[in-house]
């Protein structure tokens, strides 16, 4: 995910003292539970570096897993289970991503925090552990899946994106379970797969049939839970051309230079999406981002390019149907090719592989958005606000299934560029928005 430009910066922990909460069976102060979080700093930190260490990409989740589950046993004293992939479930489900690669064997982790009464409202707490890749290590200033501390940052690919929430909501159950208390309705904490790519790992979690009174991802986003989350829509286009050696350069077609026309008229499609965004996203200059983040074709420098795939992503408004921006992709793609003769009669092809999703949205009085936003006001000072954001994230498998979801988390820095790198302060406050937040939404005895 990425949010909407630069994120204000995360206000640093500023604990607000003995408002005492008025849900459940004991009443836990502000000031305990920020003690009891400021406490477990160090585990947090340490399981966050042993994730980001791990190089959880696509199709290698399973190492961060392992520390996940043992976080959730060793750290936490919970029992984890395994959600496994399915792929013929996915496949047939029609919130799902397409997808060519191969799930079987991947799982995603999900423990319970054991119920000490009842009359709360339930909840899940919900990070990803897969990252996307270094984009250039090279770049990097460090090997990226280093977690190397530099003063109040700590840099690793995924340290924002988001690792650190993981290790807060854990900061969070870690702390409050110190104070000897517990969660008066059923908290579920969940580390999936799959979410940089298509979000299949939270969808199977949905699928599992448990139906929380909301769920809670901390994304890096601190102080705005973003309520309108573009749809996202991956697609891969496949120009065919004709080898030929250079030297009889005309006896062939170059399927590279082919693209450049069709990345015109996919540019062409992103600036009518801009034209006139509706509201909330009005508010953003460019919401709506074409990407070519990919491309592949030919073999040889003096072989006139026979092949060129373009691996890309665009987005859509909430409200517009996957259907029809595919419609419109595909358009813009037979236009590219009406200009050329050529592909006229050798069409370029559409495939579908990874995120298909439609925008969600989520009301600004939802008593979800309304907790969450107490809880980062009693820890920054400030309520969090709400808005729109050019991204998407894994809450819109709960909100398409009727479950409010929301993200707040940590400060994070270049999340998919390179130097990604994470406020280690903003971590321990998210690990305190969050106990508070349990807290106040399902009770504590
Ligand atoms: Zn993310």
């Amino acid at each position: 995910m990425i949010s909407r430009g630069d994120d204000e910066t995360a206000p640093a922990p500023r604990p607000s003292v003995s408002s005492p909460a008025v849900i459940g069976q004991l009443e836990v102060s502000d000031r305990e539970i920020a003690d009891a979080v400021a406490a477990v700093e160090g585990e947090m930190l340490e399981l966050l570096a042993r994730l980001v260490e791990a190089p959880t990409t696509l199709g290698n989740e399973e190492p961060g897993q392992v520390i996940m589950a043992d976080a959730f046993r060793g750290l936490l004293g919970l029992e984890p289970v395994d959600i496994a992939m399915d792929t013929e479930v996915l496949r047939s489900h029609p919130a799902a991503a397409p997808f060519s690669w191969d799930v079987a064997g991947k799982r995603n982790v999900v423990a319970d925090w054991p119920v000490a009464g009842e009359g709360g409202r339930s909840l899940v707490l919900q990070g990803h552990i897969d990252v996307v890749g270094p984009a250039s290590t090279r770049l990097w200033r460090m090997p990226p899946f280093h977690a190397v501390r530099d003063g109040d940052w700590l840099y690793g690919r995924g340290s924002g994106d988001m690792k650190a929430g993981l290790a807060a909501m854990v900061g969070a159950v870690l702390g409050v379970r110190s104070l000897g208390l517990a969660p008066l309705a059923q908290v579920q904490l969940q580390s999936v797969v799959e979410e940089e790519c298509g979000g299949n790992g939270a969808l199977q979690c949905v699928l599992s049939g448990l139906r929380p009174d909301a769920a809670v991802i901390p994304e890096p986003y601190p102080g705005l839970i973003p309520t309108s989350q573009v749809g996202v829509l991956w697609f891969h286009v496949d120009i065919a051309g004709t080898p030929a050696h250079v030297a009889d350069a005309q006896d062939g077609f170059n399927a590279i230079e082919a693209a450049f026309a069709v990345v015109k008229e996919l540019h062409a499609l992103e600036d009518e999406l801009n034209e006139s965004p509706p509201p909330p996203f009005d508010e953003i200059a460019h919401p709506i981002n074409f990407n070519v983040g990919m491309i592949s074709g030919g073999d040889w420098a003096s072989t006139v390019a026979a092949e060129c795939t373009l691996s890309c992503r665009i987005a859509q408004y909430p409200g517009s149907p996957v259907a029809e921006l595919q419609r419109r992709v595909e358009a813009a793609v037979a236009r590219a090719a009406v200009a050329s003769a050529y592909l006229t009669e050798h069409p370029p092809s559409v495939r579908y592989d990874g995120f298909a999703c439609e925008g969600s949205t989520l009301a600004d009085d939802e008593p979800l958005v309304q907790s969450l936003s107490r809880s980062w006001e009693a820890v920054s000072g400030a309520p969090a606000g709400t808005g729109p954001t050019t991204a998407t994230t894994d809450v819109r498998a709960f909100i398409e299934a009727g479950i409010p979801a929301a993200c707040i988390g940590p400060l994070a820095e270049h999340i998919h560029g390179v130097d990604e790198r994470v406020f280690v302060p903003s971590v321990v406050q998210t690990a305190h928005v969050l106990a508070l937040f349990v807290r106040d939404w399902c009770g504590l005895a």
